[in-house]
Parts: C-alpha cells; sequence; structure tokens
C-alpha cells in the first residue's frame, strides 16, 4: 500500500490533521493508522462524563464513519505500526505488511506509565488512557463501594471526584504533599485538598504504594508508611510518557519526546509529528515542551498538516487546558515552570479566584476556577504579548494593563 498522507495514531491530532489535510485542499490519498478498534474519539470526557453519565464509543468520536468516506479518508482500525525507515518512506505494520508514505504524521500520543509493586497484578487494579480501560472501570464502579485512587494529578483528581459523586468512598494517595503538583501552587492544592475532604473524600498526602494484596481480586492496600486501605477497585494515573518505542532505531530525533520545530517537523524533511508525543519549540517560552492536552492536538494536528502542504503555519499558541471535578471547572494558560512569583486573584472562599505566575514580573501563566471568559482572554492576551506586570501588580486583579506593552526578551 501506499499512501500520499499517512498519519500515525488514532487520536485527536490524526483526525484533526486529517481533516485539516482535506480543508486545505489536499488531492492525494489519506490514511490514518490506529491501533484502536474505535475511529478518533475525545479522550476528556472518559474520566468525567463518560462514566458519570455511562455514555458509549458513538457520544464521543470526532467524526462517524461516513466523515471519512465522504472525504475520501482511509482508516486502518486495529493496526500497529512496528517500526519505520525514514529513507525508504515506509512503515511496517502488524496485520497490513509494509505501507510507503508521502508525507508521515506521527501522533502516536503517550502511554501510562504502571506501578510495578507486589500484587501489581490483581483483578480490581484500573488505569485509564483508551476507551476500553473507561469501559471497564464503568463496570466496575457499578459493583464498588471503595474505591482507591492511586497519583493526584489530573487523571487521579478527576477520577476521584467522579467516584465520589457516585457515591463511593474514595480514598486518594497521593505521593507528594501538593494535589495537582503540576500546577506548582500550594494555594491551588489547598484549596483542592478542603474541597474534596468536604465532599466525603480522605486523602492521604506524603506516601505511596507499597503492596496490594488480595487473592484474585485487590481488596486492600498496604503503603509505604504502614497504612492499611481497604478498597473493591484501584485507579492508578502516576503519569505518561510518549509512544515512540518503534522509533527507537528509525533515526528520528528523540528526547522524552519526538523533536519537532515550530512548523511541527522533525529532524526528516518529510517527516511531522503533533499531539501529546511532541517535545515541540514553543517560541512563547523559548523552550522545548511536551503538552498533553487536548487542544494542543487538535491545533498541533492542524499546523502540522497545513506544513505537510508546503504551505507556513508555525506554532505561536498559548497553551490551554481545562478541567471539571464535582461542581467546578477551571481553566490553565501558559506554563508556570521556572516563574517566581504567583499572585492570587479573587475569592478562594467563594469558589471563584485566578492564581497568576509571574516570572521576573512577566505573566506566564493564569489558573482560573470558576472565572468569567473575558478574564481568561485578558490573560491569554497578557501571557501572548509577554507584559511585564512588575509596576503594575495591583491593577492585575482588574486586569486594567495594557497588553501592547510588549517586553522584549
Ligand atoms: P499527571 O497529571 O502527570 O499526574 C501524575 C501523578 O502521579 C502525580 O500526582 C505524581 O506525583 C504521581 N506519581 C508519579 N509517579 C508515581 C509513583 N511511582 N507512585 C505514586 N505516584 C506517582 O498524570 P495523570 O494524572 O496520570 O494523567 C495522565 C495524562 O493525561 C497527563 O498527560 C494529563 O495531562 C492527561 N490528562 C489531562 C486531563 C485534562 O487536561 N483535564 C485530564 C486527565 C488526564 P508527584 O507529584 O509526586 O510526581
Amino acid at each position: 500500500m501506499v499512501f500520499d498522507y499517512l498519519l500515525i495514531g488514532g487520536g485527536l491530532a490524526s483526525a484533526s490533521a486529517a481533516e485539516t489535510l482535506r480543508k486545505e485542499g489536499a488531492g492525494g490519498t489519506i490514511a490514518i493508522i490506529s491501533d484502536e478498534e474505535l475511529y478518533p474519539y475525545h479522550r476528556p470526557p472518559l474520566s468525567k462524563n463518560f462514566l458519570i453519565k455511562n455514555l458509549k464509543s458513538e457520544d464521543i468520536i470526532v467524526y462517524d464513519e461516513s466523515f471519512y468516506k465522504n472525504n475520501n479518508i482511509d482508516v486502518l482500525l486495529g493496526t500497529k505500526v512496528l517500526t519505520l525507515c525514514p529513507q525508504r518512506k515506509m512503515v511496517e505494520t502488524d496485520n497490513q505488511g509494509s505501507i510507503r508514505y508521502g508525507k508521515l504524521l506521527i501522533a502516536t500520543g503517550s502511554r501510562v506509565k504502571k506501578l510495578n509493586v507486589p500484587g501489581s497484578n490483581l483483578r480490581g487494579i484500573y488505569y485509564l488512557r483508551n476507551i476500553s480501560d473507561a469501559e471497564s472501570i464503568q463496570r466496575a464502579t457499578s459493583y464498588s463501594k471503595k474505591a482507591v485512587v492511586v497519583g493526584s494529578g489530573f487523571i487521579g483528581m478527576e477520577l476521584a471526584s467522579v467516584f465520589a459523586q457516585m457515591g463511593i468512598r474514595t480514598t486518594i494517595i497521593s505521593r507528594g504533599k501538593n494535589l495537582l503538583a503540576r500546577l506548582g501552587s500550594r494555594e491551588i492544592s489547598n484549596f483542592f485538598e478542603n474541597y474534596y475532604k468536604n465532599k466525603g473524600v480522605d486523602i492521604i498526602s506524603g506516601d505511596t504504594v507499597k503492596e496490594f494484596q488480595g487473592t484474585r481480586h485487590v481488596n486492600r492496600i498496604v503503603t509505604e508508611r504502614g497504612k492499611t486501605i481497604s478498597c473493591d477497585i484501584v485507579a492508578v494515573g502516576i503519569g505518561v510518557v510518549p509512544e515512540t518505542a518503534f522509533l527507537e532505531s528509525s533515526g528520528v530525533s528523540l528526547d522524552n519526546g519526538i523533536i519537532v520545530d515550530k512548523s511541527m517537523q522533525t529532524n526528516f524533511q518529510e517527516i511531522y509529528a503533533a499531539g501529546d508525543v511532541t517535545r515541540f519549540y514553543d517560541p512563547l517560552f523559548r523552550a522545548h515542551r511536551r503538552v498533553e492536552h487536548w487542544d494542543n492536538a487538535v491545533k498541533q494536528g492542524k499546523i502540522a498538516s497545513k506544513n505537510m502542504l508546503g504551505k507556513k503555519d508555525y506554532y505561536n499558541e498559548v497553551s490551554y487546558f481545562f478541567s471539571d471535578v464535582f461542581d467546578l471547572s477551571f481553566d490553565f494558560l501558559g506554563y508556570s515552570s521556572n516563574t517566581d512569583e504567583r499572585i492570587v486573584n479573587g475569592s478562594i472562599a467563594d469558589k471563584s479566584f485566578s492564581v497568576y505566575y509571574l516570572k521576573s514580573g512577566i505573566l506566564r501563566a493564569g489558573f482560573l476556577l470558576n472565572r468569567s471568559s473575558s478574564e481568561a482572554d485578558a490573560v491569554r492576551d497578557l501571557i501572548r504579548n509577554r507584559v511585564n506586570v512588575g509596576k503594575n501588580k495591583s491593577r492585575l486583579a482588574s486586569l486594567k494593563i495594557p497588553t501592547e506593552k510588549v517586553i522584549a526578551q
């Protein structure tokens, strides 16, 4: 087989790229290769409404079969790419033989990190990455009365809120002292700790799993610090790693992800990458970053596909993600790494506040919980324009700072 545009990975980045290729006038053949059995779907609901509202696969797919047929896009489901040979412009698959390409997009996403402690293979221990994982958790929640969530990142916090809302007695085990530690804010962590505790969720911080116990099915966890917690299901969310194993001997530059420039191009001219799997150059923060969120997959899929068509489109975004837990929604804009100051705006007690992250007076990131979209827009502009709010901090609360005051640095 040969395709003009071959997209590896059945997630949102590939769906967005395929759609953009046709919209932007690609005339040749297009194929998506996916190792899943379902057309590309949205992942954010998997740890939220998919479980709470008992949704089905058709509720979360990006496009149904007719879209791919009408746009003449082949989708090879249940197919895994084993190796890539850039010199021959060819991939080897597990069940479709070799496939050649004109231009290639790698959008293979990431895979979950696994806990490797005694009892890890017991039944009732779940990870969440794809729809079949979510379906397994859906089934398990129908009998569960007592759940333990290991990890207090995005998956851990979202699943704990889902379990508690289903009436399941829930305990979070957080290795670090801070919840949502990647957000780097004690204020945010304290807020969620109080909020979850008030909703009946137990939180054990500064501890981790030493052993899972049970005969066939997990029924107890022993922690490193000697606590014993009984449970009938466990959900583990301890992070992900980019899915690049099949590229090890391909010559594609890898370093905690596929290295791409701002046009999403790899070190090979015909090969691009998008989404979770990339460590891309972010010109706004002058750093190579990996962003594992929905919005990034959509945007990078679009940018990569335009460049595959020979157009010039560069990554120039303020990265963004959202989360919903219980009755709360929050947005996060920008990049909080290496910041040296945080300013809290609004009222934590009223569950409506933002945290602004600054570096040398320049706004780099904003966390907004139950805030207006106009505040989000203002924060996005301030971050995009690298505004130094150093002398205007008191005005940050009203966001009355001219966004055109750009600092060249
Ligand atoms: P994550 O947000 O990186 O959080 C990982 C958590 O696991 C952290 O609390 C970390 O603790 C802990 N941890 C890491 N290794 C551990 C170990 N060996 N033992 C115990 N705890 C350990 O990852 P995630 O929650 O698993 O989410 C997976 C991916 O899905 C991420 O890429 C995330 O961005 C994405 N996701 C996004 C959303 C959203 O955008 N709303 C929602 C769900 C998932 P430390 O702080 O101590 O390292």
